[in-house]
């Protein structure tokens, strides 16, 4: 199953999303409590029908140094919209260092953007100032929250009035 459930603390701010079977058993078990549900979606057993959880809510304030968006290679084809940063192709995806990793580049969101195969080579173990190759974005740690919003492409209806920005806590 693909669908995903957002997951709000206690004080109905966003805390992360997971699959609709663990929302269901955090609801089973009462830890959590069921904020919103698929209309015309039900999970069946033989003899019972459960409501299809899309936010579900704990019942206790989990205090969790937030982690932030996974920095992982999908991730970051998703911030930079599927294309390359350089040359704007959306072929033959890699990802770049800015700083090149040999000469100290970190392995994080601010350092690493998507590049095609072509512009990777060419810029090789140079900064992107001395390759004279522009950049169409700097590289950034998304939020959470803006994650969902603009680059997930798990997004509810219903997860959208926790999503504003008014509730949007500041993560790091
Ligand atoms: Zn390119």
């Amino acid at each position: 199953m693909g669908r995903k459930v957002l997951v709000l603390n206690q004080d109905y701010s966003a805390l992360s999303i997971c699959s609709v079977p663990k929302a269901f058993l955090l609801v089973y078990l009462s830890k959590a409590e069921l904020v919103a549900e698929a209309e015309a979606l039900a999970l069946r057993t033989i003899d019972k029908e459960y409501p299809m959880p899309t936010v579900i809510r704990l019942h206790r304030y989990v205090h969790l140094p937030y982690k932030g968006v996974m920095l992982t290679r999908q991730n970051i084809f998703k911030r930079d919209g599927h294309h390359c940063q350089y040359c704007g192709t959306s072929d033959e995806l890699t990802l770049d260092h800015v700083m090149p990793k040999s000469r100290g580049g970190k392995t994080n969101w601010d350092n690493l953007i998507t590049a095609c195969k072509r512009c990777n080579s060419r810029k090789g173990d140079f900064t992107p100032e001395e390759a004279n190759m522009k950049m169409r974005h700097k590289p950034f740690k998304p939020s959470f929250i803006v994650f969902l919003r603009e680059f997930s492409g798990v997004l509810d209806d219903s997860w959208m009035p926790f999503l504003t920005s008014k509730r949007e806590r500041i993560y790091d």
